[in-house]
C-alpha cells in the first residue's frame, strides 16, 4: 500500500535534500498540524515537496542569503491538507510570477536549471492530486502552496 501521512512524505524529502542543506547552513523550520494520510500519488508527491525545498534552497544560495531559512508548514482547513513552503530569499520577480510554472521557463543557466521542475510540480498536483500548486510573495521570499484535496481521514 502506498497509505503514508503527508508528513512523512516530507521527512523523506527532508532526508534526501537535508545534507545539502545542513552544508550550505539552511535552516528548516517545520510546522506540522496535520497527521492526514495520503492514500495514491505519494511518490508524486515526495517529488513535488523535493522540487519545492531544492529550489528554495536554490533561491538561498543564489541570492547568498545569510539567515537562510525555509518554513514548511502542514496543515488543513476543511476541504484540503495544505503544505506551504516558503523561503526568506527574495522571493520572485513579480512580472515572472505567471512565467515561473511554464515548461523550460528558467533564471538559472543550463547547467542549474531545466526549467520544468515547477511545471511538472504543478502537472503532478493538478492531475494525479486533484490539487492546485500556486505561488505568491511575502515580505520576506516566496511562498509556494500545494493544496489537495482531503480523500483519506486517519482513523
Ligand atoms: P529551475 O529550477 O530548473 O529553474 P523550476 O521550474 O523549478 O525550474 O523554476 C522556474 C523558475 O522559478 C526558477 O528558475 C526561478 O527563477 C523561479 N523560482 C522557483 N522557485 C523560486 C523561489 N523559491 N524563489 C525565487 N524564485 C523561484
Ligand atoms: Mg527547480
Amino acid at each position: 500500500r502506498e497509505d503514508t501521512q503527508f508528513s512523512l512524505v516530507l521527512e523523506e524529502a527532508l532526508s534526501i535534500i537535508g545534507s545539502s542543506l545542513v552544508n550550505h547552513n539552511v535552516e528548516v523550520i517545520k510546522e506540522i498540524k496535520s497527521q492526514l494520510i495520503i492514500s495514491t500519488y505519494s511518490r508524486e508527491l515526495l517529488q513535488v515537496y523535493i522540487n519545492l525545498i531544492k529550489n528554495a534552497k536554490e533561491a538561498l544560495l543564489e541570492n547568498e542569503i545569510k539567515d537562510a531559512k525555509i518554513f514548511i508548514t502542514i496543515r488543513e482547513d476543511e476541504q484540503d491538507i495544505i503544505t506551504e513552503i516558503c523561503d526568506n530569499a527574495g522571493g520572485v520577480e513579480p512580472e515572472l510570477l505567471e512565467k515561473i510554472f511554464e515548461p523550460y521557463f528558467t533564471t538559472k543557466d543550463e547547467r542549474n536549471g531545466t526549467g520544468l521542475g515547477l511545471y511538472m510540480s504543478q502537472t503532478i498536483v493538478e492531475k494525479h492530486l486533484g490539487g492546485t500548486l500556486s505561488v505568491k510573495n511575502t515580505k520576506e521570499g516566496a511562498c509556494f502552496s500545494v493544496r489537495v484535496p482531503k480523500i483519506a481521514k486517519e482513523e
